[in-house]
């Protein structure tokens, strides 16, 4: 039996399904998870010694790659000033304030540890604020783990949602209307239907819980004109794409398209707490003065702007900001999705690909999709053989095929050439 086994089989008994995270545990691909021992620049290695070229990169964070130096550097000064002190310091500050020049759409905001808890709050917030009920969020977008979030669309806009996890109760999800992603007619009859109580509107502006799908530009000014119409805020989780599709977020390439557009709220986490335990969400003035201690609007937490999770976040954040950072990130992300298409379609296999600075999908299909509904039909048993030969080679990408993938500044040429080359291998034997 293999160490990586022995782990999973010890770590079984006492924590559930093995794993503190469920995508974690392969249960859609099926096999053994390989327990990581560590990790270096764009490469991991697992309790049996095998070595991984990552594209998960702890799901977003590790934008930099394993181990940087100024990054470690930085945590380990921190370390040495202390852990945490539960009263303010000023590299809460200087992260706020950096925050607040990559997202000009951010007058003020406030720290938190998970992307769960800053989506949870920046709800509450936006209900707060408004005085409203009513939440919208897209099927296929994730924004965590809290209660009211844990919902799929009911049958048709007549009836809300139903909760996705037993201990929801249904009450709890009343409020959340689930709607399709890239739907602009079923948006404008929900927003005609119960504009008046609608607090925000809640998206990933690239989707990457559901693989890789963009809103299209016509379906974000949507999302913007309807808000600012029936006075709903517009809430864009960035935790997965912020300062990683671009310096500023998804937002800065859609205001690029459309001119001044700007969320109400935007969630972040991964990229900006740099591998820490560290997350964010922020807007308008008017707005995050509503939270306590200013506001009615009840928010907190114990490791909060957290000084070490500070440190590290305020070390990746100025390591992005050198200049060419996220073209080049963009253009080595392109080249593997490239490699990867080509490699396929020389198999004749239906594939596609798309990308953003450092974040990419790939699907099984011959078209890309626009909606859930559409990533879903991929072939779960083919994705699986991919998933499997490409791990089998050292290539560790997502373990569902809803997921998206990750490049960082780590990885290189001959990661990437290694990484299509064992692509071709088994879309060989996927064509046979
Ligand atoms: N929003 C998005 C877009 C995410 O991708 C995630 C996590 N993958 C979250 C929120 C939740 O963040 P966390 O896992 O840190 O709670």
């Amino acid at each position: 039996m293999t160490r990586n086994d022995q782990l999973f089989n010890r770590a079984k008994q006492i924590i559930p399904g093995g794993v503190n995270s469920p995508v974690r545990a392969f249960r859609a691909v099926g096999g053994t998870p390989p327990f990581i021992a560590r990790a270096q620049g764009a490469h991991m290695w697992d309790a049996d010694e095998k070595r991984y070229i990552d594209y998960i990169g702890s799901w977003g964070p590790m934008i930099l790659g394993h181990g940087h130096a100024d990054v470690l550097a930085a945590v380990r000064a921190a370390c040495e000033d202390g852990l945490s002190f539960g009263a303010p310091t000023e590299r809460e500050v200087e992260l706020a304030e950096t925050i607040r020049t990559l997202y000009p759409s951010i007058d003020m905001v406030r720290l938190v540890s998970s992307g769960t808890e800053a989506g949870m709050s920046a709800i509450r917030l936006a209900r707060g604020a408004t005085g409203r009920n009513k939440l919208i969020k897209f099927e296929g977008c994730y924004h965590g783990h809290a209660d009211s979030l844990l919902v799929k669309a009911g049958s048709g806009l007549a009836t809300f949602g139903n909760p996705t996890s037993a201990g929801v109760p249904a009450d709890v999800v009343q409020h959340t209307l689930v709607l399709e992603y890239n739907n602009q007619a079923q948006l404008e009859e929900a927003f005609a239907l119960y504009g008046d109580d609608i607090a925000g509107l809640i998206m990933e502006p690239i989707a990457g819980n559901m693989n890789f799908v963009r809103a299209t530009v016509d379906f974000t000014r949507a999302c913007q004109d309807l808000c600012r119409q029936y006075g709903a805020l517009l809430i864009y989780d960035e935790v997965m794409t912020g300062c990683r599709v671009a310096l500023g977020g998804a937002q800065s390439l859609y205001a690029q398209q459309i001119p001044g557009f700007a969320p109400d709220l935007t969630v972040l986490g991964k990229v900006i707490g740099g591998g820490m335990p560290l997350a964010a969400f922020g807007g308008k003035r008017a707005v995050m003065e509503k939270l306590a201690p200013l506001g009615p609007v009840y928010q907190a937490g114990t490791l909060s702007g957290n000084p070490v999770a500070t440190a590290c976040g305020l070390a990746t954040l100025a390591a992005i900001q050198a200049p060419g950072f996220h073209a080049k990130l963009g253009d080595m992300t392109r080249r593997l999705m490239d490699g990867l298409t080509q490699a396929a379609h020389d198999h004749g296999l239906p594939f596609c690909a798309d990308s953003e600075g450092g974040l990419f999908g790939f699907f099984l299909l011959p078209e890309l999709p626009q909606n859930y509904t559409q990533v879903m039909k991929t072939d779960g048993k083919r994705f699986n053989q991919l998933f499997h030969g490409l791990l089998e080679r050292g290539v560790y990408i997502a373990p569902a095929l809803y997921e998206a993938g990750f490049v960082s500044a780590a990885h290189t040429e001959a990661d990437i050439a290694a990484t299509v080359a064992a692509a071709r291998e088994v879309f060989a034997q996927m064509a046979d």
